[in-house]
This record gives C-alpha cells, sequence and structure tokens, in this order.
C-alpha cells in the first residue's frame, strides 16, 4: 500500500474509493497541462491523475480517457455535437443570467469562449447548490445533447448544456477567475464549452493520452504487486497499447479487456475484427520517378494504379461466421433480401458509409466466393461509366448524395477496385507481406466488370517502365501510380500511418510540389467587380496536429468558376463566426485579416507552384524557425473534398517536408550548374 502512494500522486485529493470520478479533477489535470507545453510534463499530468481512476474508480476509465480525448464515443458510432457558436453563447448567456449582448461584447473582448464561460460562472451567485459533475455525468449529458435531433432539438440542446452548466464549478463558483492571469484555471465551465466547440486547446494529441494510459496501466498493474514499474515494463506496455489500438481503434472493446486482463497480453483479447473500422494506410508523395527508385534500392516493389475516388473498408462476416464475431452486430447492418451475414462499408475516417453505398452492398454476392466466409477489405469506390465501360472522375463521384440513397434514385454508378485484405477468414493479415496479402485478395472474389475489380499492377523496374505504367494509367483516367514494399517485414499494413513503404506518383508531378494540398477554409474576402454579390478570395489553413491548431497557409482567388463561388457563398455564410477561433493561428497584422471568419468545417484541395517563406502565414512557422511560415506561391482551388474533415487537412509537418524537398532540389539544381 505504501509503494502505491509513493508511486502514484494525487492530483486530486478530496475523491474517495468508488466516488463518480469528480469533473473537477480532470479538470484540475487539465488547467495542469494548459500550463506546459511539455510533452514529457503532459503525459506525466495524464498518467498520474489515471493512476488515480484506476486506484479509486476504475470503471470510469473509459468515460474519462473520452473526455481526454475530446470524443464521446468511436469513430464508427456516428455521434456528433454539431454545437454552432450561437446555441454555446446563448446557453452561457441563459445559465448566468447574463444578456447575450453582454455575452457577445465579451466574447469581442476574450476571444474565447471557454473564458466568457469561465467568466460569466465566476460572477454569478448560487442560491441552490446543483450536485458536483462527475465525468460520467458529463459524459452521459454530452452524449445525450449529442442525440438530441429534429423539431425543437436546439432548445432542448440549450437546455441540457445550462444544466449542466449549472452544476459546474459549484464548489469554487464564488471566486472569481482571473482571465488575464491563470487562463480562467481549472473552471469546468470553461472546459465544457471547450469540449462543445470540439477543441480542448491543451496541445493533448491522441498519441499522448495513448501513452499515458499505457504508462497508468503499467505502473497501476506493477503497484499493486508493491513494486515500481521498470523503463523496460513501461515501453513494453506502450508498444502493446499502441499496437492493439492501430488494428482495434475502440477504447470501448480495449479498455474493459485491459481492465479484465492487463496490458501486457492485450493482443490476446483484442484483435483487428470485422466490425471495427482501422484508419487506412496512408502514402508519402513523391516528386520525381528518381525519387521512388532511391527509396526501393534493392528491394521488391509493385506499381499499383491509383484511383480517384473515395477510400473505403469493406467489412463482411457470412452466416455461418457470425457465432465467432458476436458483437459485429452493432456496427454491420444485415440485408437478408441481398446478402446473407453481416457488412458495413467505412470511410478514411471510420464514419459508416453503408447508407451512401447501398448499391455495393446489395452486389455483394454477387462477387464473394462462397468460400470466403469474413474479411476486411481495403479499396477505392469509383464513378463508373457503364456504357463506355470506364473509369469517370473524382467530381462525377461527389455528385452522389452522402446520405440515404436508394439504389432506385441512382445515376452515378460504382465499381470496387479493392488494393489490400487486412482480414480474411478469421485471421489478421496485417502483419503479413504485401505479396501473400495481394495472393489471399485475388483468391477471395470473383471480378464482375463495373462492379468489382482489383487495383491493376505491374511490377516495372526502371524509369522507363515506370513512366510507362504511369502513362498506362493516366490513360485509364487513375491518377497516378502507388508503389509499395512487395516483400519483407516493410510491406506489412501500417494502420493510420503515412508510410514510406507506399508512395504516390501522380500524373502531374512534375509541375509543382509533388501533390496537392487539402486545405481548411478559415475565412473570406468580399468579392470586388464582377463578383461583388460572393467572396472573392479566402483564407485556407493547414492543420498541425501536435498543437491541435490550424495554421493558415495561403490567400486563395483562383480556379473558381462563378457557379462554384454562388455555392460556396452560400453553404459558407451559414457558417460565419464573429472572430477567429483561438485554435487559429493567424496573422496579427490588421490589414491582413479576412473580411469574415468561419467554423472549421470544408476542406478543399488545391495545388501550387511551389511553397514559400512568408511571415503573413503560419504554418510550420515553428519548425521554421518562428518568423516566418510556409505559404503557396499562385494557388489553385480544384475540388471539394467531401470525404475529408478538417482535421484530415494536410499537416503542417508534411508541408515544411514537402518546402524542405523543394529547397533540396533547389540547391542540387544550383549546384550541378543546370541551365534550363
Ligand atoms: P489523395 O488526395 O492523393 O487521394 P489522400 O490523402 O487521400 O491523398 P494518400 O495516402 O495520400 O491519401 O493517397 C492514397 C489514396 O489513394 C488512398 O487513400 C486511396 O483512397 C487512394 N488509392 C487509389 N488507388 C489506390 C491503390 N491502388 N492503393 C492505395 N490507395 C489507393
Amino acid at each position: 500500500q505504501a509503494t502505491i502512494k509513493s508511486t502514484a500522486r494525487d492530483p486530486y485529493p478530496d475523491w474517495k474509493a468508488g466516488d463518480p470520478v469528480p469533473y473537477a479533477a480532470l479538470c484540475t489535470t487539465f488547467s495542469l497541462i494548459e500550463l506546459t507545453t511539455k510533452r514529457l510534463q503532459i503525459t506525466a499530468y495524464c498518467s498520474a491523475f489515471l493512476q488515480q481512476v484506476l486506484r479509486l474508480t476504475p470503471q470510469d476509465l473509459l468515460p474519462t480517457i473520452q473526455l481526454m480525448l475530446n470524443k464521446l464515443a468511436a469513430d464508427y458510432a456516428g455521434i456528433e455535437l454539431g454545437i454552432g457558436e450561437s446555441l454555446i453563447m446563448k446557453a452561457i448567456g441563459e445559465s448566468s443570467g447574463r444578456s447575450l449582448s453582454v455575452i457577445k461584447s465579451d466574447h469581442q473582448k476574450i476571444g474565447d469562449l471557454g473564458l466568457v464561460a469561465a467568466k460569466s460562472k465566476s460572477k454569478q451567485g448560487q442560491m441552490f447548490k446543483p450536485k458536483p459533475l462527475s465525468v460520467r455525468g458529463v459524459h452521459q449529458g454530452l452524449l445525450d445533447i449529442a442525440k438530441m435531433e429534429g423539431h425543437g432539438s436546439q432548445d432542448q440542446k440549450v437546455r441540457a448544456i445550462n444544466k449542466l452548466m449549472a452544476a459546474a464549478d459549484v464548489s469554487s463558483s464564488n471566486k472569481t477567475v482571473d482571465i488575464t492571469k491563470d487562463k480562467g484555471g481549472p473552471s469546468e465551465a470553461k472546459f465544457l464549452v471547450r469540449f462543445l466547440e470540439g477543441k480542448l486547446r491543451l496541445g493533448l494529441a491522441e498519441k499522448t493520452v495513448i501513452i499515458a494510459l499505457a504508462q497508468a496501466v503499467v505502473t497501476h498493474e506493477v503497484a499493486v504487486k508493491g513494486k515500481v514499474p521498470s523503463t523496460e515494463q513501461l515501453a513494453k506496455g506502450e508498444a502493446e497499447l499502441k499496437t492493439v489500438y492501430s488494428e482495434l481503434p475502440s477504447y470501448e472493446v480495449i479498455i474493459p479487456a485491459m481492465l479484465e486482463h492487463g496490458i501486457f497480453n492485450l493482443h490476446e483479447s483484442c484483435k483487428l475484427q470485422p466490425g471495427v473500422p482501422l484508419k487506412p494506410m496512408l502514402a508519402k508523395p513523391t516528386k520525381s520517378i528518381t525519387e521512388v527508385l532511391d527509396r526501393f534500392e534493392g528491394k521488391n516493389f509493385t506499381c499499383e494504379y491509383k484511383y480517384d475516388g473515395e477510400r473505403a473498408q469493406i467489412h463482411y462476416v457470412s452466416p455461418e461466421a457470425m457465432s465467432e464475431f458476436p458483437a459485429a452486430a452493432n456496427t454491420l447492418s444485415k440485408d437478408p433480401k441481398h446478402f446473407k451475414g453481416l457488412a458495413a462499408i467505412f470511410s478514411r475516417n471510420s464514419e459508416d458509409l453503408s447508407k451512401k453505398y447501398p448499391d455495393i452492398l446489395e452486389k455483394l454476392n454477387a462477387w464473394i466466393k462462397p468460400s470466403t466466409k469474413s474479411f476486411v477489405l481495403d479499396c477505392e469506390t469509383v464513378a463508373w461509366d457503364p456504357q463506355n465501360k470506364k473509369v469517370l472522375p473524382f467530381q462525377q463521384l461527389m455528385t452522389r448524395k452522402r446520405k440515404d440513397v436508394k439504389t432506385s434514385e441512382v445515376t452515378v454508378k460504382v465499381c470496387v477496385f479493392a488494393f489490400d485484405m487486412l482480414f480474411y477468414n478469421g485471421e489478421p493479415l496485417v502483419k503479413k507481406t504485401f505479396r501473400e496479402r495481394r495472393e489471399l485478395l485475388h483468391n477471395a472474389f470473383d471480378p464482375v466488370e463495373g462492379e468489382f475489380g482489383y487495383a491493376q499492377y505491374g511490377d516495372a523496374k526502371d524509369i522507363d517502365e515506370i513512366q510507362h505504367l504511369l502513362d498506362d494509367s493516366v490513360k485509364a483516367s487513375c491518377e497516378g501510380l502507388m508503389v509499395k514494399m512487395l516483400d519483407t517485414e516493410e510491406s506489412g499494413y501500417e494502420p493510420s500511418k503515412r508510410s514510406r513503404n507506399w508512395l504516390k506518383v501522380k500524373k502531374d508531378y512534375l509541375n509543382g510540389v509533388g501533390d496537392s494540398l487539402d486545405l481548411v477554409v478559415l475565412g473570406a474576402y468580399h468579392g470586388r467587380g464582377k463578383r461583388t454579390s460572393w467572396f472573392g478570395a479566402f483564407l485556407l489553413a493547414s492543420w498541425n496536429p501536435e498543437t491541435q491548431i490550424f495554421e493558415t497557409v495561403c490567400n486563395i482567388g483562383t480556379g473558381f468558376s462563378e457557379a462554384v463561388l454562388e455555392e460556396f457563398h452560400k453553404e459558407l455564410s451559414e457558417i460565419i463566426i464573429e472572430r477567429p477561433k483561438p485554435f487559429y493561428s493567424h496573422s496579427s497584422v490588421k490589414n491582413d485579416q479576412p473580411d469574415v471568419w468561419f467554423e472549421p468545417r470544408f476542406v478543399w484541395e488545391v495545388k501550387t507552384a511551389d511553397l514559400t517563406l512568408s511571415p503573413r502565414y503560419r504554418a510550420a512557422i515553428d519548425e521554421m524557425g518562428g518568423k516566418n511560415g510556409i505559404s503557396l506561391r499562385f494557388p489553385r482551388f480544384i475540388q471539394k473534398r467531401e470525404d475529408k474533415k478538417p482535421e484530415d487537412a494536410t499537416t503542417t509537418s508534411a508541408i515544411a517536408e514537402m518546402y524542405r524537398k523543394q529547397e533540396v532540389i533547389a540547391k542540387e539544381g544550383k549546384s550541378k550548374g543546370v541551365d534550363d
């Protein structure tokens, strides 16, 4: 017992064994994290807190982790709060008895709704003290809010937020919060509002939470035996949890299993399985075929066509295999008329796309071989022209409705092109080589033209052969090639990783920085001349997953047709906010401000001639020495990426990598004395 005490510092002393985890305790930890940017320190705070949860109230570990991650459930559950700024302001006003105009003017001055809530709360006297908030109570309350929909749901949501707000900070509500001095401190109202806004602003990346969780569980397990964990034990636990989570990204499954069986053999009880979508493996961009050859020198590799559609992960369990995966029925759907068993299609973000592609699900039986009993398939859905029997551009696919599609109303037909298989007949395949996985894949299905096919590939070896294949892929209406490691351990499937073992070569790689960028629209400028009724230019940003901040990267006004500008004016006008969110990093110079700011919602694909440094933008500014950010020169709008969320936008570190590559090439060009 003594050892347990000495290894776990208690960040919150007033909570006793068996009590629900006090929300105030979590907020105390958040406020400690908020005061530092040091990753190790953040991890230590999280881990100490989680150790306390494990000792006192382990049954609350799951909601604690979810609140730390600003997530109410796994992505595939499709639960989103979807609460705009105006609703939050209304709730802050109503719960604190302050008028909306006062809240708005505070927001203008302070710029952070969380702090506005903390300030409103501290001014409020309370006659009757409600019961203090608990982590499980807040989690449930927020979940209820997320599920409210339909007529009158907005008012219902405001009332439910009020209820939570009224119970926030009950033990400290008479203290005046000095927001200029302590960032609002551990105020529960502040963190509640930030959760509702979708960003806790703690720089608490999921990676860090996973490490802290592993450390806490290892320390707790070892401490129960009266010992202190060794470095090896901590590293082993961390590796175990990371691997298991990448293959089975569901805290709902992993946390109960870990509490029951411990962390060290987690992989035995938590395996990749149909029903839990995993984050797909991603590719690194390249600028030239020689770059590909340099990377794969002396290794076996293969070149596949890069189809231009939407990433899809198809999960399937046949009726015979259903008893092996009892939980699959929670996420996969039944359709006894068309296919027997369970199936679903998930997006790259693990959202359920089954209602978007019922036409694919209805045809499953036509291409699944009878010997195939269960699988997880990695593929691309592509718009298909049945008359000319060819692939159509991505834009065609995007004209399909996203929800509640009826097969009889489908006008844009799709074909599935499969390129990888992650699970087959009861067995995870991710550790196998790509050659082995591909062989299993090609034996599991019967291709049907226009409905299901395998990604075309060739085993080109030198520049000329690769160039030839690239030309062929373009003729077949593809975007270019995906070059993949074929043998050895390196060719295993790496979920959620942008890996050097997959390289993409796009057809137009020579005229640009190697790849287009996917950027988030943060603001806009009113149009002039012909564009007076719409926005004429937009402010775009990249995403920094480490700090959880959108960093501006360029203004863009080229590549838009009038029809597109009209459409964007309409949809963006609905998400105008009064001032930039505190998690936007942008220029503070007065003349550089856009006329309007938006909620972070839309992702656009943009091409650029090259990258340059500029004091006006903030992308990768820290990596570039703190003075200039990276910016795009002559950016051009290509298309909307409705399949991506703002957090899937090109990362600032990817932009920094592109910039560094460009600089190396420029230097090499100069030193070799190449003239034009
Ligand atoms: P992009 O904007 O180029 O599609 P991305 O960020 O969506 O990029 P990347 O990993 O950079 O994803 O590029 C790979 C994408 O290409 C995959 O996500 C997938 O949707 C698509 N794709 C098409 N054909 C293949 C293939 N044969 N193998 C792997 N991915 C493929």
